[in-house]
């Protein structure tokens, strides 16, 4: 096979030290592996900016067409937080998506029993808890139209709009479908189906599309009820698939359960293989540089990638056995209570792959 093609886009805070991490990790588990990998980087958000007044340079846009997969670091920082700046770096990241056509956003979320001293969760509860997060991307409220003012006898309004059609709604259930055939094989829906009419739309295409995956249970919960229980029984979880603004909103309650924004990764998808991954978490300007960032969640992200944009479903497994055996060992960045940084974290999970293998 020719080698994979990866863009990393570093971008802004600790962007560019979680991806080093990452890229180190997934070039020991594809040596491995008799694979490889060549990496183009390319400027993506406040970094962009500075170099071109764009956050998402054309160049960068073509890149990221053309490759087999994109890794991003983090887009953002106060330097860019001027509200009259004509363009902001999270644009980049809005545009990107857009170009790759990607519409669902997955994020695992592995709850480990070694880090309950980090989680709000009792031990019994999360022992085994692992489930997998698809928040539709391009549609829902977010992006429905009309939004906007008016001024009305005196009053002003404000009003956004939830409007899915069926085939938004139908590819991204169908993804989470497909997601957990090799899981626990249950998609839990997540809708506002009581009082919304596109969340009754919503169960509509799900129990429709369910109903082309035999062997995969179907259940439907209001969100409200799943924020709930996702603290009372986040075992019973695998596959969770939901609007835009649901999945904003659980995927951070979920985010943290873990114990820290530093340990998630992500992956966003199209019809495709072709996927652009990040951690979920933010910049973080307040330790970029100081090689303090947990790398984990770039580390699992690069193990996505190699899963759904590479195929290559030994080295994602290597990658991530190694990430659980490094913190049941006690590998602790400083955002979970240790003090290993940046760099010995990523040679803890290294060490830990040579030992699982
Ligand atoms: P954004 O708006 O870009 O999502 P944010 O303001 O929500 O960013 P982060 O930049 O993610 O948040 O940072 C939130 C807090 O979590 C900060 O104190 C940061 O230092 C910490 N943090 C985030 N990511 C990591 C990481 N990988 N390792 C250690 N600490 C982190
Ligand atoms: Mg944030």
């Amino acid at each position: 096979m020719t080698s994979a093609r990866i863009v990393v886009l570093g971008g802004d805070g600790i962007g560019p030290e979680v991806t080093e991490a990452a890229l180190h990790v997934l070039g020991v588990a594809a040596k491995r592996g008799g694979k490889s990998f060549e990496t183009r980087d390319e400027l993506l958000g406040g970094i962009a900016i500075d170099a071109t007044g764009e956050a998402m340079p054309e160049r960068t846009r073509e890149a990221c067409v053309a490759a087999d997969a994109v890794l991003l670091g983090a887009v953002g920082g106060p330097k860019w937080d001027d509200p009259r700046a004509k363009t902001r770096p999270e644009a980049g990241l809005l545009g990107l998506r857009k170009a790759m056509g990607v519409f669902a956003n997955l994020r695992p979320v592995r709850l480990h029993a070694a880090l309950a001293d980090a989680s709000p969760l009792r031990r019994d509860r999360i022992e085994g808890a692992d489930m997998v997060f698809v928040r539709e991307l391009t549609g829902g409220l977010y992006f429905g139209t009309p939004k906007g003012r008016a001024v009305e006898n005196g009053v002003e309004r404000a009003f956004d709009t939830l409007v899915y059609d069926q085939n938004e709604i139908e590819r991204v259930v169908e993804l989470a479908f497909r997601l957990a055939a090799p899981r626990k094989k249950k998609v839990t829906s997540v809708d506002k189906a009581n009082v919304l009419e596109s969340s009754r739309l919503w169960r509509e295409i799900a129990v429709k599309v369910g109903a082309r995956h035999g062997g995969i249970s179907l259940e439907h919960q209001l969100v409200d009820s799943c924020a709930m229980k996702l603290l009372t029984h986040a075992k019973d979880f695998d596959v969770i698939v939901t609007e835009n603004m649901f999945g904003d909103i659980l995927t951070d309650e979920a985010a943290a359960l873990a114990g820290s924004l530093g340990l998630l990764p992500s992956a966003s998808l199209g019809e495709g293989p072709r996927g652009l991954y990040e951690p979920i978490h933010g910049s973080a300007p307040d330790i970029a540089g100081k090689g303090l960032a947990n790398p984990v969640g770039a580390i699992l992200s690069a193990a996505m990638l190699a899963r759904h944009s590479l195929g290559w479903t030994d080295e994602a497994a290597a990658i991530e056995r190694g990430v659980d055996v490094a913190i049941a060992k006690g590998a602790r960045t400083r955002d979970l209570g240790g003090t290993l940084g940046t760099r010995e974290m990523t040679n803890a999970v290294v060490d830990a792959m040579s030992q699982a293998a």
